[in-house]
């Protein structure tokens, strides 16, 4: 029985598969990806881009493979990043066979829009040989004609059917292991499809809702699509796509998945709007910690509140808590939950940000004197 049941997500049970030595589905923690916006054919570009999303904590990348000289660079941009690598194929198996020889992990193509039976049948065979994994990502934008007429407009019917056509020719050739996405930019469409497919088929599911918007647009609109989803308990893995950084899209990534307590990853900041009540600058000083405390991976949580109204209440739910005490002067920091020490005004960043660098220092200490105690 949970503590708290309100809480409690219940996840689709679906069949593993693995992208590169990621699991997706199963049960095994959901996978945030994102995508490069480089040429993929500039190598040191893309790997630079690569890495960055990699530091951010991206599980996976994908990288789009137009035309030869991408799948030629793939090769290099492989070898030299750690993240499993996704290509995205359109119409051409010829790429999807290179990507798979160049070391892709996972390769993103419809097997119904590459042509003929053979085709599929080669690339199948190049995904077996290689250890390749597929996605199949339907989206309401490109929807085959047939469907099209059949049903007069993208819906979350045709999204379905579209995909299980394309599932049903990789059965066919007895390849099972892939994943499925439904995009659309359309929230309610595109989270209708997802809860139709999620009953239709047994396979992992890849969230996204598709050319979502900008920054703050775009990580609202998809906030609810794939909250809602992942709420119910739907998804494996979730790209979130933004007209900005890739950086920017694995952090939305993971800040949906901690607020529904999916994964944990790095410090969770709790703070305050502010008001005239505030005894030092919230706003301030929870843009300079974000910045500061960036490179912390340690699931920690620290709350950042301005004054006594909320503060103590906010501290005994989090690691590391600050309250905001006399104005310009002392304020109280806790300890699990615990008032512990005041602290100055001038020293209140650099303190917080060495609290917490400490804090995770002792955790990952005690993780891997566990791992030791266990072998
Ligand atoms: S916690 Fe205090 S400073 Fe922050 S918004 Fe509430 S009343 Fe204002």
């Amino acid at each position: 029985m949970s503590v708290r049941p309100y809480r409690d997500i219940y996840r689709r049970e679906c069949r593993q598969i693995h992208v590169g030595s990621v699991p997706i589905g199963g049960g095994a923690p959901i996978a945030v990806q994102t995508m490069t916006n480089t040429l993929t054919s500039d190598v040191e570009a893309t790997i630079a881009q690569v890495r960055a999303a990699e530091a951010a904590g991206a599980d996976i990348v994908r990288v789009s493979c137009p035309d030869e000289d991408s799948t030629k660079a793939l090769k290099h941009i492989v070898r030299a990043t750690e993240v499993p690598i996704v290509a995205d194929i359109h119409f051409h198996h010829k790429r999807a066979i290179e990507a798979a020889e160049a070391g892709a992990a996972c390769l993103r193509i419809n097997p119904g829009n590459i042509g003929s039976a053979e085709r599929v049948r080669d690339v199948v065979r190049a995904a077996k040989d290689h250890g390749c994994s597929m996605r199949i990502g339907v989206n309401a934008g490109s929807l085959e004609k047939d469907l099209l007429e059949k049903y007069g407009e993208p819906c979350p019917e045709a999204m379905v059917e579209s995909a299980l056509d394309h599932a049903r020719i990789l059965e066919d050739n007895d390849f099972f292991e892939f994943k499925i996405s439904v995009k659309a930019s359309d929230v309610f469409l595109a989270v209708a499809a997802y809860q139709g497919l999620a009953e239709a088929c047994d396979y992992p599911l890849h969230l996204g809702i598709t050319e979502a918007g900008g920054m703050i647009g775009g990580t609202v609109k998809s906030s609810i699509g794939l909250g809602m989803l992942l709420w119910s308990g739907i998804g494996d893995t979730i790209r979130v796509s933004l007209s900005a950084d890739p950086v920017e899209e694995v952090r939305v990534g993971f800040d949906i998945l901690k607020s529904l307590g999916l994964r944990h990853r790095g410090v969770q900041i709790i703070s305050c709007p502010s008001c005239a009540r505030q005894a030092f600058p919230v706003i301030k000083t929870v843009e300079v910690l974000e910045q500061r405390l960036a490179h912390i991976t340690t699931p920690m949580s620290l709350s950042i509140i301005g004054c006594v109204v909320n503060g103590p209440g906010e501290a005994r739910e989090t690691d590391i808590g600050l309250t905001g005490g006399s104005r310009g002067r002392s304020h109280k920091v806790y300890v699990g939950g615990i008032a512990d020490h005041n602290i100055d005004d001038d020293k209140l960043v650099d303190h917080i940000v060495s609290m917490v660098e400490e804090k995770a220092a002792a955790i990952e200490a005690a993780k891997e004197a566990e791992k030791a105690d266990a072998a």
